[in-house]
């Protein structure tokens, strides 16, 4: 099994217990911000479950088939690479497999990624199976923002939140996965605190410092906004867009109390400043109004071009 990541420790130790006792329940709903490392806690989970002796050995018939990914007992559903929801068709498969007996005579585990990725169809006839959940069955829902999930679904699965980890333990983590030169605490509070997405955002960094250059750009007139927007648009339009988001909403913090700490871009913060100045409290509503919309969209829907959507943003950018 993969090592526990160290803010997992306290939660692992809890759940293992439960499980030890007899005391787990039959659906788990894992929560918390993108980036604390979720599915590998339940995978962890489930390879321990599995295991013939039941500590994720790496030995046994049941850890081999485990690592080559072909245990029959496991079953994994995500989100396809191209798709955004997970279809009814999926949902049916999840539940057709949960009523099955195990293939090795122990429990079957069953894993759905992201839970809110659902659509209502498929969420119900879930719910139908939490009601009357299979016997030596664990069926795991992770979710990044449980607030968008089904209530009854909710409460219908024991909960574990990773959305509040020692900070001292993911600092540390953190920063020995970085070079010294690297502000681990800048990163973390850019990434709602969560170890993985700011090691993911630290290699990422010099994405994000070439946009807010392209920003610079539009406030102070050098570019034109049209160009901008296809640059923009070479990289991944959700992820600039959340960037954006950030800075934007740093802006109105600032236009409204006028006090520099209200800024989380602490990397930034004279130039934020600076920006601020540029715009009328109604223009960075206009603008936070269109980011959030493009960014629904983007994450809503698989055929929308986001050219178009980045363009206006551009624009309204260079109308300060
Ligand atoms: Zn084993």
């Amino acid at each position: 099994m993969k090592p526990l990541l160290a803010w997992h420790q306290s939660l692992w130790q809890q759940v293992l217990a439960s499980w030890q006792q007899d005391h787990l329940a039959h659906a788990l709903l894992l929560c918390g911000p993108q980036g604390m490392g979720k599915a590998q806690f339940a995978r962890n989970l489930a390879e321990t479950i599995l295991c013939e002796t039941g500590q994720a050995c790496g030995k046994c018939k049941a850890c081999n088939l485990f690592k080559a990914e072909t245990h029959p007992d496991l079953l994994q559903v995500e989100i396809g690479e191209k798709s955004k929801i997970i279809t009814v068709d999926q949902i049916r498969n999840f539940i057709q497999y949960c009523t099955l007996t195990s293939s090795y005579g122990g429990y079957q585990i069953a894993i759905l990624n992201p839970a809110e990725a659902m659509n209502n169809n498929a969420a119900n006839s879930l719910l139908k199976l939490l009601e009357e959940p299979p016997a030596k069955t664990l069926i795991m829902l992770i979710s990044h923002q449980p607030m968008a999930l089904n209530a009854t679904i909710r409460s219908r699965c024991q909960r574990l939140d990773f959305s509040r980890p020692d900070k001292k333990l993911t600092l540390a983590w953190l920063q020995n996965q970085l070079s010294s030169t690297q502000d681990a605490q800048l990163l973390l509070n850019l990434s709602a605190q969560a170890p993985l997405a700011a090691l993911s955002l630290a290699q990422d960094i010099k994405k994000r410092g070439e946009l807010f250059q392209s920003l610079n750009q539009l406030v102070t007139k050098k570019e034109d906004p049209i160009e901008i927007a296809q640059q923009w648009n070479k990289h991944n339009p959700k992820q600039i867009l959340e960037w954006m988001n950030s800075w934007i909403m740093d802006m109105i913090r600032y236009s409204l109390t006028a006090n520099s700490n209200s800024i989380n871009n602490k990397d930034s913060i004279k130039t934020l400043q600076n920006f601020a100045k540029q715009f009328d409290l109604q223009a960075l509503f206009k603008l936070l109004d269109l980011q959030t919309e493009a960014y629904r969209l983007i994450t809503a829907q698989t055929n929308i071009k986001a050219q178009g959507l980045l363009e206006t943003i551009a624009i309204a950018w260079h109308k300060n």
